[in-house]
């Protein structure tokens, strides 16, 4: 079994089913993610018993990059799986600092019609040590530590829910990734059950939703979810992850040209949101050539931010993080598997 799949509940219930303490599992941890050591004989204080018995029964396995693409405010990463299927992540630079996007699902079935990700249909979720390996290999190739992980990639997090809160137990672990809650972000298209059960475990970790839209007839006509959860079920669940958490809601909503930039729009999602504990991130479209959306030129971006500045709504325009990538998410692996 690989090592990198276990929480450390898991690894310490295990242990004890093979008659060793419940302490062991701590040393371990400590060894494999604080230590960086990948090998169990150089683990000097565990047994000569449970050496023999790690060695014969784990191993270390992380997904392996292939190809890296660079920028200055930005590097994508293609990694390849042991099954031969591979994922993509981004690191980017802040002043702030280092922040990585990870993909949560070999493909994605919502089907977003602006989406690269959504094209290619899932294949499968993907494990524990598929998620957090991309943040373990992302830094070990870089040497670097990664202040912040978003989980925006390719997927939809909270369709592979399980492995996602045993990915929150292993980042937020300060025996293990140690990356506080609050620089960990998951970003659903609106699974509103997931949203309740996840403000439910009041783990401090923040909800991004995309929304895109600020009514339920555009919604629906690009984000195939909105109909079966419409905008008044997804408030409802976000206005609960508020109560319960107390924490601020990032709303993502994509700038696609003539479709959902005008300001009936911008009036709309301000009316929407208005005395929200949220916060509106406006992403201006990465254009790919399988897709006919072109991205909203800066005049209409930033009269959308007037509008909803206007109305008291906390907005930011993301910054683009390099446009000679291939950035839309999704797209490097398209293109290396030539879709
Ligand atoms: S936007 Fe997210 S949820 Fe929608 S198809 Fe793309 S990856 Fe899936």
């Amino acid at each position: 079994m690989n090592i990198f799949n276990f929480t450390k509940t898991e690894l310490e219930e295990y242990l004890i089913k093979n008659n060793f303490k419940k302490y062991n599992a701590t040393q371990i941890i400590e060894w494999v993610y604080q230590k960086n050591i990948n090998d169990f004989n150089n683990m000097s204080n565990i047994s000569k018993k449970l050496i023999s018995f790690c060695d014969d029964n784990l191993f270390f396995k992380l997904p392996k990059i292939i190809k890296k693409e660079e920028s200055k405010l930005a590097n994508k990463y293609l990694l390849e799986l042991d099954d031969g299927n591979k994922i993509e992540c981004v690191l980017m630079f802040h002043d702030y600092g280092n922040s990585l996007c990870i993909s949560s699902q070999i493909g994605c079935n919502m089907g977003c019609s602006f989406c690269e990700s959504g094209r290619l249909k899932r294949v499968r979720n993907l494990e524990l040590y598929e998620l957090s390996g991309q943040i373990l290999s992302i830094s070990k190739y870089e040497n670097i530590k990664i202040d912040y992980v978003v989980v925006m990639g390719i997927g939809e997090p909270f369709d592979n829910f399980e492995n996602i809160k045993r990915f929150i137990s292993v980042v937020i672990d300060n025996k293990m990734i140690n990356i506080g809650q609050r620089h960990l972000t998951i970003s659903t298209c609106g699974i509103v059950p997931k949203i309740y059960e996840f403000a439910d475990l009041c783990t401090g970790v923040n909800l991004a939703i995309s929304l895109h839209s600020p009514n339920d007839e555009l919604r629906s006509s690009i984000m195939k979810i909105n109909k079966v959860y419409n905008i008044k079920e997804l408030f409802k669940a976000i206005d609960y992850y508020i109560l319960k958490t107390n924490r601020r809601v990032t709303i993502e909503y994509i700038m696609l040209l003539d479709i959902n930039d005008d300001e009936k729009c911008a009036k709309e999602l301000a009316k929407l949101l208005k005395g929200k504990l949220v916060y509106v991130n406006l992403i201006p479209y990465n254009e790919t050539s399988n897709f006919t959306m072109k991205r909203s030129n800066d005049f209409k971006i930033k009269k959308f931010y007037d509008i909803l500045k206007m109305n008291n709504i906390n907005v930011t325009i993301r910054k683009e993080m390099g446009s000679n990538l291939s950035a839309a998410c999704g797209q490097l692996r398209a293109n290396e598997n030539k879709f």
